[in-house]
């Protein structure tokens, strides 16, 4: 068999480390086969995909020396390797299965599924479509469609039996089908779903391995069907496990630094992140734990891999950052600090803010040490000079924390609208949040300008530092944090 995989991320926000351990085993595997890796761009959410966020998952994974064989940018015999260029391919798709009856033109709307899943919730049942469409004549559909009323495509699913999914990793996995909605196939917009675009672009582009996160174990059964349904032999499928938070939580931007733009603006090194994902639910057979990407290729098997919950622990990514770090050679040190930060790009846009406030570029050093590196040595006392109870402070950083979780994309003027609107539903002036926020990113009271700040840094690093400032301030304990939620809630209603 030809091995082929590949990643599919979406393109939804920051390159998240979680693709990057997705993207290793499937070229580690590829490549140990003499098979090829494949990218592909899932942005068929039209709404929450940018191509900045594309761009962005591109240059982290080339970063880290992940690179693929055929993708967007490479183009390949099985493109358009982006979802939003294939949507007749999807459409046509889509007519096979409702020609054959496996699938239907559904019109609910959404009150109706609303109340539908209300219902449902109450008697405590899954959560899942009633049929109500299936009843339709197909004079009726005709009649309807061609008045032109709003309506999606939804998938069959047998009444009732078991889908029997084989994990390479697990083996056969049972799924009740009483468990699998009807799912929409295609949107209203003609856009489809990820399950069908999926199960489409997996077939057409002869994916022969599917080795993914185990989030998606759960929508196992329903690409199963659509594979019997369109006829055609399932890829082989495997699940890696998830990688968790030290507090064994699925690993989340709330509790830890997810992107891998984080890990590069601190100094990481990409041959020490890529060992360390290598890592995760996985070990190398003579114990190493310190190896370049081509080892762990040479040596890759999938019996290797376990499924207990690989923690994502950055006391040991550090540990072994600063193994790396200390087996270069003195110029290849230097060579990667100015990679790293001390070069054209890294600089340009800290220029701009600093030009006016510079006499000798010696002033640099501690005018930007924040925005460059991390030492900010932040205390309780660095909040002292505000005239603010702590409580108070915990509460601005909590809240601004959350609302930067919220942000669609880290714009200036998003932030601007985002600590506007929070200082609004506060009653508050601006000043009195962005005070606690200078400390917490910079551990000064006074720094460069604070949103072109909070723009260099990007998204991942500024919530870092404010989860450090909640921490230094001794934290939220779990009761502060259900006050501090209710309050939330309420100003978030008012607005
Ligand atoms: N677009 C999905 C994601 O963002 C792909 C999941 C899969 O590999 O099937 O993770």
């Amino acid at each position: 068999m030809t091995v082929r995989t590949r990643i599919a991320p979406s393109p939804t926000g920051d390159p998240h480390v979680g693709t990057a351990y997705v993207a290793l085993f499937n070229l580690a595997f590829a490549r140990s086969q003499g098979g090829t890796f494949v990218l592909r761009i899932e942005d068929t959410d039209q709404v929450r995909s940018t191509k900045a966020s594309e761009q962005m998952i591109l240059d982290s994974l080339r970063w880290l020396g992940l690179d693929w064989d055929e993708g967007p940018d490479r183009g390949g015999a099985f493109g358009p390797y982006r979802q939003s260029e294939r949507s007749e391919i999807y459409r046509s798709h889509v007519e096979i299965l409702i020609e054959a009856r496996h699938a239907f033109h559904c019109f609910c709307s959404g009150e109706r599924l609303d109340e539908l899943r209300q219902a449902q919730q109450q008697r405590g049942e899954t959560q899942r479509y009633d049929g109500h469409c299936l009843a339709l004549e197909p004079g009726e559909v005709q009649r309807r469609l061609a008045a032109g009323e709003p309506s999606v495509v939804r998938m069959k699913v047998p009444e009732s039996g078991v889908c029997r999914i084989d994990d390479l990793f697990r083996g056969v996995i049972e799924i009740d089908y009483q468990q699998v909605d009807m799912q929409v196939l295609l949107k209203s917009d003609g856009m489809p779903t990820y399950h069908l675009a999926n199960v489409v672009d997996d077939h057409l582009m002869e994916i022969s391995h599917v080795i993914r996160g185990e989030e998606w174990i759960n929508s196992a059964p329903k690409h199963r069907l659509l594979y019997d349904y369109f006829g055609w032999a399932p890829p082989v499928l495997a699940h890696l496990p998830l990688l968790r938070n030290p507090d064994r939580s699925k690993l989340s931007k709330r509790k830890n630094p997810t992107s891998i733009q984080y890990y590069r603006r601190m100094g990481y090194l990409p041959e020490a992140l890529v060992n360390f994902l290598g890592l995760m639910g996985y070990s190398m057979a003579d114990g190493r734990e310190q190896f370049e990407l081509s080892d762990f290729i040479a040596a890759f098997s999938f019996e290797r891999i376990s499924l207990g919950a690989p923690v994502f622990d950055l006391e040991k990514l550090n540990w072994l950052n600063g193994n790396w770090l200390r087996g270069l050679s003195d110029g290849a040190f230097a060579d990667r600090v100015v990679q790293w930060a001390l070069n054209r790009d890294q600089l340009m846009p800290i220029v701009p803010l600093v030009r006016e406030r510079t006499e000798r570029f010696a002033d640099l050093i501690g005018m930007t040490g924040y925005l460059l590196g991390d030492n900010r040595e932040l205390t309780s006392d660095s909040f002292a000079e505000l005239s603010m109870e702590q409580e108070a402070v915990l509460e601005v950083l909590q809240f601004t924390l959350w609302r930067l979780e919220q942000v669609p994309d880290w714009e200036r003027a998003t932030l601007v609208d985002c600590m506007t609107s929070l200082a609004g539903a506060l009653g508050v002036k601006i000043r009195a949040l962005l005070g606690p926020l200078f400390i917490a990113l910079s551990g000064r009271p006074v720094a460069l300008p604070l949103y072109d700040s909070m723009v260099i840094l990007g998204s991942d690093v500024t919530r870092a530092r404010l989860r450090d400032a909640i921490d230094v301030l001794g934290g939220v304990s779990k009761k502060q944090a259900k006050r501090l939620e209710k309050r939330y809630r309420g100003l978030a209603a008012a607005e």
